[in-house]
This record gives C-alpha cells, sequence and structure tokens, in this order.
C-alpha cells in the first residue's frame, strides 16, 4: 500500500469515550461528534477502513487508518 500523504489526515479528540472532529474539514463546523464507536476506533487503528457520517454536512469521511491523534483518510483534507 502506498504510505498516506499527511495531507490527508485530520486530528480528533476523543472525551467520555466519545470521538470527536474539531472542526469538520468539509464544512468547517467546530467540535462535530462522531458517530465512531470506540471499536470502530480500534479497528481503525489495527488499518481497518471505517467511514465516518458526519451529522453536520452528511459527507462521509473514509478513515484508512488511525493512530493515537490523527485519523489518514482517503481524502485530501489539508
Ligand atoms: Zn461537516
Amino acid at each position: 500500500m502506498k504510505p498516506i500523504p499527511f495531507e490527508n489526515t485530520w486530528p480528533y479528540e476523543q472525551q467520555m469515550g466519545d470521538i470527536y472532529l474539531e472542526p469538520c474539514p468539509f464544512c468547517g463546523e467546530g467540535r462535530i461528534l462522531t458517530n465512531m464507536s470506540q471499536e470502530a476506533l480500534g479497528r481503525a487503528k489495527e488499518g481497518i477502513k471505517t467511514r465516518i457520517q458526519l451529522q453536520c454536512c452528511r459527507e462521509t469521511m473514509v478513515v484508512l487508518e488511525a493512530d493515537d491523534d490523527y485519523f489518514w483518510t482517503q481524502h485530501t483534507l489539508r
């Protein structure tokens, strides 16, 4: 697999087991609660592709991998 470019990363935050984006990379809305579960985050950290449905703008973020701070997505976000 090709390495994922840094332009495709987006930071996330965790609070009380919930996963937030601040802001949404697609519409700029601040502090978005995602529907991503801890189980899904764990799978993403294993490199399993995971989709996040964003409530703010109905975009779908496709996460290819995650580390402790960033999602590595298939979108150019920066
Ligand atoms: Zn959005």
